[in-house]
């Protein structure tokens, strides 16, 4: 495996069973990338930073696999929400942090995980609407979690386990996005058709309409600045 470079940001392209192996053996910060992320970090040189500092940088969905193809690199996808759950397996017996989502979303979602792994020890559990980040860095480094995943969307996701990996070196710290919403039961996942094809993108934007201009023209000026790396 190689980690190879996709618009100045570096992407691992282990399959999904290294990734694990290389998440528990390094710790550290896991970031699941994505093209809007990295547009983001094209404009922002203080989050490329942060990205290419990351432990573990792996492509989120078929955006990002299709990129690095394009580059003549063969690469699977890993589905961050998928990744974040097997953590949770791995780490069921140790300290776990959840933080994000509305405060309704996150006690949910830490209800259902319980319910699948009754030993799930749940060290820390607070939603993603704060004002003061250090108070809550420091709450969350005062219950010495091993695994925290981060559900705030990016960039303050990646951002606020930066700062937390200065405080928690020994932890494994992942950026989930809206998985907390998912394992809360409020918003399905796509059918499992769309996730084979990688079309996940696709049955959300139906789903949620204003997800459009999100993905729209983001995701063709994505491929365009790719191709144009490739040719350069
Ligand atoms: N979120 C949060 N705090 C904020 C902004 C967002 O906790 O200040 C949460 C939001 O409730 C959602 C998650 O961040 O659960 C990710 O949202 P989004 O749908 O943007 O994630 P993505 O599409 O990046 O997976």
């Amino acid at each position: 495996m190689e980690r190879v470079k996709l618009l100045g940001i570096g992407i691992d392209t282990y399959n999904f069973d290294e990734a694990l192996e290389h998440a528990k053996t390094v710790k550290g910060q896991v970031v699941t990338i994505n093209p809007e992320m990295l547009d983001y970090a094209g404009k922002n040189l203080e989050f490329a930073e942060i990205l290419n500092e990351a432990e573990l940088v792996i492509p989120d969905g078929v955006g990002v696999q299709l990129g690095l193809q394009i580059l003549g690199y063969k690469a699977k996808r890993i589905p961050g929400i998928e990744f974040a759950k097997r953590l949770i397996k791995e780490f069921q017996d140790r300290p776990v942090a959840l933080i994000g989502a509305k405060p309704e979303i996150v006690t949910k979602a830490a209800e259902n995980l319980k319910q699948e792994f009754p030993d799930l020890n749940l060290a820390y559990v607070r939603d993603g609407y704060f004002e003061n980040t250090e108070d809550v860095l420091q709450e969350v480094a005062c219950k010495k979690p091993e695994l925290v995943l981060a559900a705030l969307g990016s960039p303050k996701q990646e951002i606020f386990i930066y700062k937390l990996k200065k405080m928690l070196p020994e932890a494994l710290m992942v950026g989930v996005g809206g998985s907390f919403d998912v394992w809360s039961g409020k918003v399905e996942r796509a059918p499992e058709f769309y996730q084979k094809l990688g079309l996940e993108w696709l049955y959300r934007t139906v789903k949620e309409p204003k997800r459009f201009k999100r993905i729209f023209p983001a995701l063709p000026l994505f491929v365009l600045k790719v191709l144009r790396e490739k040719w350069s």
